[in-house]
């Protein structure tokens, strides 16, 4: 037995493959081209049934070539450089497509697309920003207009609950946009930004630490007895520790420094364009900087310098076994991978 929608799930297939092709994103340009695609699919694959005359199909032909033009210009358009209010160029190539095709035809061809303004004013609610709706109806009106061809009171009627319409649904979903991208910036930064300390999560740092390159040293912070700070003084004492240590870090290190939260009171740094050398210097301002906080409570520091072939894995882990030996010699010290810094006189971090 044969399918009757088969034809029309081939197509369907068919636009869905091309889309793909185009390698749509939720991107406002990506999202520019599918709606031009889909209103011109919409009109293709309907204007048939509506019986156009020679006339009709030349003028349906000459702004289906304005499109295409559009379409394909999108593809040679530096996006990245341009404003981003260049992407209404898509909804406005639609209502203007419509509006052209109500001026060249005759009979009712243009004014049965009007509902595609719809899919413009959803776009602009989607992608661009809040208040862009309200100055789209300058086109939106006369193209309405020169789709109807007549102008009555009934017509006006329509058009005024039209644009109403329109410019209701964008904002409706320039709201809901905006509620999702807060939603998605809160999410983002929960995901990124340990909440007590204010450096980078573990996961965050788990995903630093597989791009380690040439000129990184990966430094393993760990505070000394802080488990005393919590028994003596309480948990919520010790998390102001923890919270004035995260404080300090995200104030001593440069912008291409990175800190994260390896978990508990352990800290991972990872110092750009720092050898093993500069590593100790700057750990030595991190203890000096972290002592005038008044804080008593001291840390442990083990580091190593990304060597190429190594994985960010096998670099902490040498950092972490830096550390450990760090506490064995005595704690308030910091000790590079392999090779045990000479233990200054006057207090180790005070040289390191
Ligand atoms: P060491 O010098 O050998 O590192 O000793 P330590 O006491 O610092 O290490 P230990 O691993 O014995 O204890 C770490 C403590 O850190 C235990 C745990 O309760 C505490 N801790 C971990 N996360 C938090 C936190 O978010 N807040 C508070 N207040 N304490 C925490
Ligand atoms: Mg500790
Ligand atoms: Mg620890």
């Amino acid at each position: 037995m044969t399918e009757p929608f088969r034809p029309i799930r081939a197509l369907a297939h068919h636009w869905r493959d091309a889309l793909l092709r185009l390698r749509l994103d939720s991107s406002p340009v990506s999202a520019g081209r599918a709606l031009l695609l889909m209103s011109g699919t919409v009109v293709l694959v309907t204007v048939p049934a509506l019986g156009p005359s020679a006339e009709d199909w030349k003028a349906i032909f000459g702004v289906s070539l304005a499109v295409i033009t559009v379409l394909l210009l999108s593809f040679a358009l530096p996006w990245s450089r341009l404003p981003a209010r260049c992407t209404l160029c898509f909804p406005i190539t639609v209502m203007a497509a419509v509006g052209s095709l109500g001026a060249f035809s005759e009979g009712p061809v243009a004014s049965s697309y009007l509902s595609l303004f719809v899919f413009c004013f959803a776009y602009v609610g989607l992608y661009e920003p809040l208040h862009s709706a309200p100055p789209l109806l300058v086109l939106g009106v006369p193209a309405y207009l020169f789709a109807i061809g007549v102008w009555n009171s009934s017509v006006a009627v329509r058009l005024v609950i039209g644009c109403a319409v329109w410019v209701g649904l964008a904002y409706v979903l320039g709201f809901l946009m905006l509620r999702q991208r807060e939603a998605t910036a809160l999410l983002q930064r929960a995901a990124l930004v340990d909440a007590l300390t204010g450096v980078g999560t573990r996961r965050d740092l788990d995903d630093r630490l597989t791009r380690l390159t040439t000129g990184d040293t990966v430094v393993v912070c760990d505070l000394d007895h802080f488990k005393q700070v919590n028994d003596t003084l309480g948990h919520a004492a010790g998390d102001r520790v923890l919270r004035d240590f995260g404080a300090v870090l995200n104030g001593c290190l440069r912008g291409d420094d990175y800190a994260g939260r390896y978990g508990g009171e352990e800290f991972v740094l990872i110092l750009s364009d720092t050898d093993e050398e500069e590593a100790a210097e700057v750990l030595g301002r991190l203890a000096r900087r972290w002592r005038t906080t008044g804080s008593t409570t001291t840390f442990s520091a083990g580091y190593r310098a990304y060597r190429p072939g190594d994985s960010g894995v096998e670099t902490l882990a040498a950092a972490d076994l830096a550390l450990y030996r760090a506490k064995h010699a005595g704690r308030n010290r910091a000790m590079r991978a392999e090779v045990s810094l000479t233990v200054p006189d006057t207090g180790a971090l005070e040289r390191c």
